[in-house]
């Protein structure tokens, strides 16, 4: 976050997600897999797993807050093509439900990586300013991407509202114990870590 003009404080993720466990192998390999069968099934578990969890704390992210979103958006990809990111062609799936995705962002000049973020990381694609979003990611690691697309839109005039994300990666060669002591509860979509 001190590489960065403005990052996002507000970061919500959904679950944990342990090194090769099974939501890290549903995270990479909906995008990934070089089965489409498969990238397609784990896209719907990707996109269920949001839209259930905005469904439910949608009201808890916005009382921490203190505002609202007029639109989600979401980080850019390392690996992405030209086709839409793997979350938004996800997300695009659910019929229904009211959350306008908008595409703000696309890789900029600078480089980044796990311990690089950079304000010029990404640069934006549409007029943001003035507009609120909320930013949507499916794994977040050290958060150099996510946070240096969070400064890129404030830096644009935009309003991040919060960062939701599905896994919070986690390696166990570090973090043995915290591990241990998640596993003690069954996940429950009804609290979050805001409440
Ligand atoms: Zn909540």
């Amino acid at each position: 976050m001190q590489h960065l003009s403005h990052p996002v404080t507000r970061v919500v993720p959904i679950s944990l997600c342990e090194r090769n466990g099974q939501l890290h192998h549903v995270l990479r390999k909906y995008k990934d897999s070089p089965n489409w069968q498969v990238r397609a099934q784990l896209s719907v578990q990707v996109a269920a797993l949001m839209a259930r969890f905005l469904a439910t704390h949608r009201s808890c992210i916005q009382r921490a807050a203190s505002g609202t979103w007029e639109a989600l958006t979401v980080v850019p990809s390392s690996q992405q093509g030209t086709g839409p990111h793997p979350l938004e062609h996800a997300l695009s799936l659910i019929s229904g439900w009211d959350e306008i995705l908008v595409t703000t962002l696309r890789p900029g000049a600078a480089q980044l990586g796990h311990q690089q973020a950079d304000d010029h990381g990404y640069e934006i694609v549409v007029g943001v300013a003035g507009r609120s979003y909320l930013l949507l990611d499916d794994t977040f690691t050290t958060g150099a991407r996510l946070q240096s697309a969070a400064s890129a839109l404030r830096l644009a005039g935009a309003h991040v509202v919060a960062a939701v994300v599905i896994g919070r990666f986690v390696n166990p060669e570090y973090c043995a114990e915290l591990l241990q002591t998640a596993k003690t509860d069954r996940y429950d979509f009804a609290p979050c870590c805001l409440e």
